[in-house]
């Protein structure tokens, strides 16, 4: 995997605001925040999409980010919050490490979403559905 910042602020190389760490996971300040407490999630194995990520630094970031959503609710006073993770180019990833943002909303600030939803068709759901189901 390249390297990335995230490499380098889990090696101390590069400075970040902690918010917690313990020896899987580390959370820390997003330094172009959305909103106030927009908070990073990562696992300090270095797999750049979640698809790669190993079942045990999968598990322990599961248990890390509702403690941090909540954390993060006390700290800003927000009552909502997204959660948001990127994967690849397309889909608005920058940084090849995975990562959860934890985004508080604040009034007008926080994640903006376009959510262009269509009607699941009950022919196509049933094949893909198989599909996904036999994948796993
Ligand atoms: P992505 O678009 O890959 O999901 O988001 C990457 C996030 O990493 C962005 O929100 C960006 O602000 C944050 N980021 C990039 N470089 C740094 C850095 O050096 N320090 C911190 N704290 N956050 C960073």
């Amino acid at each position: 995997m390249p390297e990335t910042i995230f490499s380098k602020i889990l090696r101390g190389e590069v400075p970040c605001h902690t918010v917690f760490e313990d020896d899987r996971v580390l959370a820390f300040l997003d330094i172009f925040p959305l909103a106030p407490g927009h908070t990073l999630v990562i696992p300090k194995e270095p797999a750049a999409t979640l698809d790669a990520l190993s079942d045990e630094s999968a598990a322990a970031v599961g248990r890390v980010l509702p403690r941090v959503c909540r954390a993060v609710m006390k700290a800003t006073g927000a009552s909502a919050y997204n959660v948001l993770q990127n994967n690849g180019p397309d889909a608005h990833q920058a940084v090849f490490h995975v990562h959860f943002h934890v985004i508080p909303k604040s009034g007008a600030g926080g994640l903006g979403i376009v959510w262009n939803a269509g009607r699941l068709d009950p022919a196509g759901a049933s094949s893909m559905a198989r599909a996904i189901a036999s994948a796993l």
